[in-house]
């Protein structure tokens, strides 16, 4: 029996279900020692559908996407999705070069989504990673994101529920922690602000930065990393949890002392000690610490976080939802950790709809880490993600309190749109 490509993809998903799939066959073997190295059947899971993973049918079959929209403020671009019927649904594409992002969205990935049923989001995100194949992963994710962020909040609409919901989860406050992007701050001025955070806002957990990005282990100001350590655990006292985030900055045998003297001021956790393809290294400091390594930001390639965490590299994988490809990619990355036993605490660096789309996840996600929160708030890109969308981010009591209402349950500001460059693909 022939079948066509999407039934094949189809049929992958459900690979176990395949019996060809997942076992060599042995009529060409001669001897049973490579028989006895071949995985066990349903192992091969189709761009991150491990056994855990079901694809999703939240709407019924029958509408198609008709046009894509773009609107682009460096360094943030939202999207708009309108279906057959009219209805819309807002989604964001990763920020940062959201230009090279956009041409990708119109050049390709509309190209390759246009005119799909909308109740086939697995399907949708795996024709992109294929149609891609010469060009994989960094831009096509970012603007695979936009895509499939929409149509989340497309199903919201129509089904009237909050994301969180259509996920399992509900809407609810959710633990967060202020997480420092500055470098350029003593150790003096971030305890300040810390314990500031702490006493204002309630704010349970911080996380400060050491090194340099990608610094090969050059420090931002000579004896900053050790001394911050210290600085901020006095300052905030025992109670409150803290993170360290290098950004790929450290060699492993700087990384680990480093990572020892976290441990010595009670720190959790340590992420990205070592450039973060270097997967070997983030093992090495993995094993030598007793400290949680986490990473995976800029992982978007599905066989590469499942190394990473077969290898156990790290013990807390941190999914990007706009840096992954949306949210459908990023849930694959989850469930495939929680099926190790690993944790999840995604990565989301400011205050634009990437921390909305984050907190529906990980109010659905039973072992969901606290949602990252920059507390940049002077900063312009802060400025322009508040003004992008209602309700605006903040945290109460210690806690993100999420927006309620269908899909994202955020209002896209119409100014910020006005002055947007608006591009359009349709049928
Ligand atoms: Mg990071």
């Amino acid at each position: 029996m022939k079948i066509n490509r999407r039934q094949y993809l189809k049929q992958l998903a459900g690979c176990a279900a395949l019996p060809f799939i997942g076992s060599v066959p042995t009529g060409f073997l001669s001897a049973g020692a490579k028989a006895d190295q071949s995985a066990e059947p349903g192992a091969y899971h189709y761009l991150g559908r491990t056994s855990g993973y079901r694809d999703w049918a939240i709407v019924p079959p029958g509408l198609s996407i008709k046009s894509i929209e773009t609107f682009r403020r460096e360094p943030f671009a939202l999207v708009r999705i309108t279906a057959s019927d009219g209805r819309q649904g807002w989604g964001q594409i990763a920020p940062y070069y959201a230009r090279l992002s956009v041409d990708m969205l119109h050049g390709l990935v509309a190209r390759t989504v246009m005119g799909l049923d909308i109740s086939e989001i697995d399907l949708i995100n795996d024709d992109v990673i294929n149609a891609s194949m010469k060009f994989p992963w960094s831009f096509v994710c970012r603007a695979l994101a936009g895509v499939d962020t929409a149509l989340w909040d497309l199903y919201g609409q129509i089904t009237e529920k909050p994301v969180s919901e259509l996920l399992g989860g509900l809407v609810r406050p959710l633990p967060a922690y202020g997480s420092s992007m500055r470098r350029d701050i003593t150790p003096q001025d971030e305890a300040a602000r810390m314990t500031r955070l702490r006493d204002e806002l309630g704010v349970k957990a911080f996380k400060i930065r050491l090194g340099t990005p990608t610094g090969q282990n050059k420090d931002a100001a000579p004896g900053r990393s050790e001394a911050i350590i210290p600085a901020v655990r006095k300052a905030v006292g025992p109670d409150i949890k803290l993170f360290a985030d290098a950004n790929s900055c450290y060699t492993p045998d700087v990384a680990i002392p480093l990572g020892r003297r976290l441990e010595d001021w009670g720190f959790s956790a340590f992420e990205e000690p070592c450039p973060y393809w270097e997967l070997e290294w983030t093992q090495e400091v993995q094993r030598a610490l007793k400290i949680d390594i986490q990473g995976g930001e800029q992982c978007n390639d599905m066989a590469q976080w499942r190394r990473m965490m077969n290898m156990r590299a790290v013990d807390i994988v941190q999914p990007d939802i706009c840096y992954v490809g949306g949210l459908t990619r990023a849930w694959r990355v989850a469930k495939m950790a929680e099926e190790i036993g690993l944790g999840i605490k995604p990565h989301a660096a400011n205050v634009s709809l990437v921390t909305v789309f984050t907190m529906h996840m990980v109010a659905a996600l039973p072992k969901g880490g606290e949602v990252e929160f920059s507390i940049e708030d002077d900063s312009p890109i802060t400025q322009l993600a508040r003004a992008m969308f209602d309700p605006v981010l903040k945290i109460e009591g210690g806690m993100a309190v999420m927006p309620e209402g269908p899909g994202w349950g955020v209002r896209i500001d119409t100014k910020w749109l006005e002055s947007a460059e608006h591009k359009t693909s349709s049928v």
